[in-house]
C-alpha cells in the first residue's frame, strides 16, 4: 500500500547520515510512484515533484541531522497548501436565506450529504429547509424526506410528476415563509455525465441563484471523480466539493487532484452513512492520509523538542532487550504527556510505524493518563520494575493510594503486559537499529 511504500521511503531517507542529490532523486521517484498510485493525477504530481525538489535541494536538508524527515516534512507541508492551505468556509454571506445547491452522478453521496448539512447547519444556529429535487428515482424524494423528518427539518412535499425547476422556486417560497435560513437543494445524478441532466441544474442555477454549488464526489472512484469534477465546474462553476466515503480505503488522492485540476476548494468530507459524520475538510489530515502518516509528523516535531538523542538511545536499547518497565513508562509519560498515549510514546521509537495498527488496541485516552500515572506513583520501585510481584492485596493498596478502583489497577497491568508482549516481539530482531547520526 502506500503507507507502507511511503512508510519505507521514510526509513531509506532517514537511514542516510547525510543526503545527496542523487538520494533525494531516489526518494522522490518514489513519492511520485506512490502519490500516482494514491490515485492522483499525474500532470498534479509532476508539478508536485517538481516543487518539492526545488525546495528538498534549495534548502538546508543536505546538511541537517534528519534530512530524510525534512523531505518528508516538506512533502507534507507542499500536499497541504495544494490542498488549499486552510479549511474554506461555506459563503453564507448576505441576507438569508442562503441556498446551497448539491450537484454530482448518482450515488455520490448527494442526498446524504445534503441531510448531514442540514445537521451541520443547525448546529450552528441556521434553520435549514431540504428540498428534493430529484424526480427520476422513485425512491429518491422518500430518502430525503426521511432524513429529514430523522432531523426535524423542513422537508419540500415534491412529487415525482413536478418539474425540479419549479420545485425549487417553490420550495424557496415555502421555506422563507416557514422562515427557515438556508435552503438545500438535493438534485438528481446519473450514472455518467449527461446533457439533459445538466441543463436542468443550469436552470436551477439560474432561478435559485445558489451562495454555493457543491459537487459532491465520491472518494472510492479515484480519478474518474477528477474527471467528473472538471466537467460540473465548466457548467455549473461550482464553489466546492465535498469528499463523501473517506471513512473507506481511498487514500485521498482524489481529493488533492480534485483541487489542483478545478481550483474549488474542499470544504467537507464524509466519513460514514450517518447524519453525524460530516466533517469540516482540513487539508492537513488529508495531507497525512495521502502519506500514510496519521499524525507522525506533528509528532515529529513535538518529539524533537521533548526528547534528546541520547535518551531515544537508551529507550530504544530497553525497548529491545524488553526492559522498559513501569518506570520508565511514567518518566516519558510525564516528560510527553502532549504525545496524549502510548502510541505516542513508541513512535518516538525507530521503526514502531509498523505496529501502530496493534497498537490502537493498547492506546489509552488522554484523560486516563492522569489515572496511570497516579497509580503507578503509588506503586513502590520493586513494583514498577517488575509488576509480576503485584499481588491481590497490592493492588487493593495501589487502588487505595491512587483514588482508583482495583479494576482500573488490573486494566493497566493487563495493558502494560501487552505492551510487553508486543516489545518481546520486537526483541526477536525486526527491529531496525537507530541511524547513524539519526536523531530518532
Ligand atoms: P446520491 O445518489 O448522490 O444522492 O447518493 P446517496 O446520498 O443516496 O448515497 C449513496 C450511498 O452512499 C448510500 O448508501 C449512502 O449511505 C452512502 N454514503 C453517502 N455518504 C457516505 C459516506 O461518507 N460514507 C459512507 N460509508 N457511505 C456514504
Ligand atoms: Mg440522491
Amino acid at each position: 500500500s502506500l503507507s507502507d511504500r511511503l512508510e519505507s521511503v521514510f526509513k531509506k531517507l532517514r537511514g542516510h547520515g547525510r543526503l545527496d542529490e542523487s538520494n533525494i532523486q531516489d526518494g522522490l521517484r518514489e513519492v511520485r510512484l506512490a502519490l500516482l498510485e494514491a490515485d492522483v493525477n499525474f500532470k498534479v504530481v509532476k508539478d508536485f515533484v517538481e516543487k518539492v525538489k526545488a525546495r528538498a535541494l534549495g534548502q538546508d536538508v543536505l546538511g541537517s541531522l534528519t534530512p530524510g524527515q525534512q523531505v518528508i516534512k516538506i512533502v507534507h507541508e507542499e500536499l497541504i497548501e495544494l490542498l488549499g492551505g486552510e479549511n474554506c468556509a461555506l459563503n453564507l454571506s448576505g441576507k438569508p436565506p442562503y441556498v446551497i445547491m448539491m450537484s454530482g452522478l448518482q450515488g455520490s453521496g448527494k442526498t446524504t450529504s445534503a441531510a448531514k448539512l442540514a445537521l451541520f447547519l443547525r448546529r450552528q444556529k441556521y434553520a435549514p429547509y431540504l428540498v428534493p429535487a430529484d424526480v427520476y428515482r422513485p425512491a429518491a424524494i422518500d430518502q430525503l424526506t426521511k432524513l429529514g423528518a430523522e432531523l426535524g427539518v423542513p422537508v419540500y412535499p415534491s412529487t415525482v410528476d413536478m418539474n425540479p425547476v419549479d420545485i425549487c422556486v417553490d420550495a424557496m417560497r415555502d421555506a422563507e415563509l416557514k422562515g427557515c435560513s438556508v435552503i438545500l437543494i438535493d438534485t438528481a445524478g446519473r450514472l455518467h455525465i449527461d446533457e439533459l441532466l445538466m441543463q436542468e441544474l443550469v436552470g436551477i442555477k439560474e432561478k435559485c441563484r445558489p451562495q454555493e454549488i457543491l459537487f459532491v464526489a465520491d472518494a472510492m472512484t479515484g480519478q474518474d471523480a477528477v474527471t467528473v469534477a472538471e466537467k460540473f465546474n465548466e457548467v455549473l462553476d461550482i464553489t466546492g466539493v465535498v469528499l463523501t466515503k473517506m471513512d473507506g480505503d481511498a487514500r485521498g488522492g482524489a481529493a488533492l487532484s480534485i483541487k489542483s485540476i478545478t481550483g474549488k476548494p474542499l470544504k467537507f468530507v464524509g466519513m460514514g452513512e450517518r447524519l453525524s459524520e460530516l466533517e469540516v475538510f482540513h487539508p492537513d489530515r488529508i495531507a497525512s492520509r495521502i502519506l500514510g502518516m496519521g499524525d507522525v509528523l506533528t509528532l515529529i516535531e513535538k518529539a524533537q523538542s521533548t526528547i534528546d538523542s541520547k535518551e531515544a538511545e537508551a529507550l530504544e536499547k530497553k525497548f529491545r532487550k524488553a526492559e522498559f518497565d513501569l518506570e520508565d513508562f511514567r518518566t516519558q509519560m510525564r516528560r510527553i504527556k502532549k504525545l496524549g498515549s502510548l502510541e505516542g510514546i513508541m513512535k518516538l521509537i525507530p521503526g514502531m510505524g509498523q505496529i501502530r495498527k496493534q497498537l490502537q488496541d493498547v492506546q489509552m485516552p488522554e484523560k486516563e493518563l492522569g489515572k496511570v500515572e497516579a497509580m503507578i506513583s503509588s506503586m513502590t520501585m520493586a513494583e514498577r520494575h517488575e509488576p509480576k510481584i503485584i499481588n491481590p492485596s497490592r493492588k487493593q493498596r495501589i487502588a487505595k493510594g491512587s483514588g482508583v478502583t482495583v479494576t482500573e489497577v488490573n486494566q493497566l497491568l493487563k495493558n502494560f503486559e501487552q505492551m510487553q508482549k508486543m516489545m518481546k516481539k520486537m526483541a526477536g530482531g525486526k527491529m531496525p537499529s537507530m541511524p547513524q547520526g539519526g536523531r530518532m
